[in-house]
């Protein structure tokens, strides 16, 4: 288990301990969703399993979390307003029921109590959490990710990515055991099956050099980045092989593991004001760091985790394995700004 990886001794060591099972744990939980509640009777439009996968992970974290460490402040994506009133009781009912199978003794007014403690505000120490990274993906049967990630004095320190669809943090596919990738600052970036017991492998970002061989990752949803600046992109670096669509911060750990070498999150037309959540990208940018790539935003400035929310003065984001971010900056700035720097 954890235990090899980290000795006691070694900073934000129980920390870790918590955050994998934890991560592990609600992975779990949204995978049972999955299997149980998704099937050829569902519509499209019906969006219940990952309404209920999302709330019954965040209730299980911020339960784990209140009895691991009670002083820590949450800051996660849902809060349970729409479970309060009275059109949520059914759905209330369901998330508590299948929190109960990780947390004994769950009530309805419990799972609320516990999925509003991820609504605090940042702090000088905190935690933060997207029960469901990916929910398109997730419906889909495409790739989601559990990511929860600490911070202190506004840096990263500790971030886990829980990705039931990948196999050893690089191949998407579904009849595996899942990957857990968890990087800790100073001290590498790890992985190890999601579902059954393993060792942690460390992960290393790859060192290829030339951008025209590079393999560029990006959202699978066409409005979570800009399509055509995306072709300019891959265009501008004589990329050749097509980009890998892919929902998630599962893209992260595949950029850590050496199976992908930019990742690229352009400003969609659509909404051009569109500003990064920080748990979208708090546990994956450390992931990718210590894995031995850069992550900065599209103007090649360190991701700013000190402003609330969301990453309020970064626009887009850009990762790399290092070797090709001063290339793949150069053309994103040339795409995005028309100039050359
Ligand atoms: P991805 O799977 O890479 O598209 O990222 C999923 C995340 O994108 C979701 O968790 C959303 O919070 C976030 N998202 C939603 N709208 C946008 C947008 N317009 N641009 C970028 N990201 C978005
Ligand atoms: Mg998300």
């Amino acid at each position: 288990m954890a235990a090899n990886l980290l000795t006691q001794s070694q900073p934000f060591s129980g920390e870790f301990q918590f955050a994998v099972e934890a991560v592990r744990r609600a992975a779990q939980l949204t995978q049972q969703v999955q299997a149980e509640m998704t099937g050829p009777a569902l519509t499209k439009s019906d969006h219940s399993p990952v309404t209920v996968a999302d709330f019954a992970a965040q209730a299980l974290i911020g339960s784990l979390l209140a009895e691991a460490f009670p002083a820590d402040p949450l800051v996660a994506e849902e809060n349970a307003a729409d479970l309060r009133a009275p059109a949520g009781h059914a759905t209330l009912v369901q998330v508590t029921n299948f929190v109960s199978r990780f947390f004994p003794r769950m009530t309805p007014p419990a799972t609320c109590e516990a999925i509003d403690r991820g609504g605090a505000a940042p702090a000088r120490r905190f935690w933060t959490l997207d029960p469901v990274d990916g929910t398109k993906g997730f419906l889909r049967g495409g790739q989601y990710a559990v990511a929860l990630a600490l911070l202190v004095d506004g840096h990263v320190q500790l971030g886990v990515l829980g990705c039931p669809g990948l196999s050893e943090a690089s191949r998407p596919g579904n009849s595996g055991p899942g990957s857990l990738v968890a990087a800790v600052r100073g001290q590498g970036a790890w992985h190890t099956p999601l579902n059954v017991s393993g060792e942690f492998t460390r992960l290393h970002a790859s060192q290829r050099t030339d951008p025209s061989a590079a393999r560029l990752l990006r959202s699978f949803e066409a409005d979570h980045t800009n399509t055509n600046q995306m072709d300019e992109v891959v265009h501008a670096l004589h990329i050749q092989a097509p980009p890998v669509a892919m929902d998630s911060q599962a893209k992260y750990a595949v950029l850590a593991a050496g199976a992908g070498d930019l990742l690229v999150r352009l400003l969609s037309p659509k909404q051009p004001q569109y500003r990064e959540k920080i748990w979208d990208q708090a546990a994956g940018s450390l992931v990718v760091e210590e894995a031995g790539g850069r992550i900065t935003d599209l103007e090649g400035q360190p991701l700013d985790f000190t402003a609330g929310r969301t990453l309020a003065r970064n626009r887009g984001v850009l990762a790399s394995n290092g070797y090709l971010h001063a290339a793949a900056l150069q053309a994103v700035q040339q795409v995005t700004h028309g100039d050359v720097r």
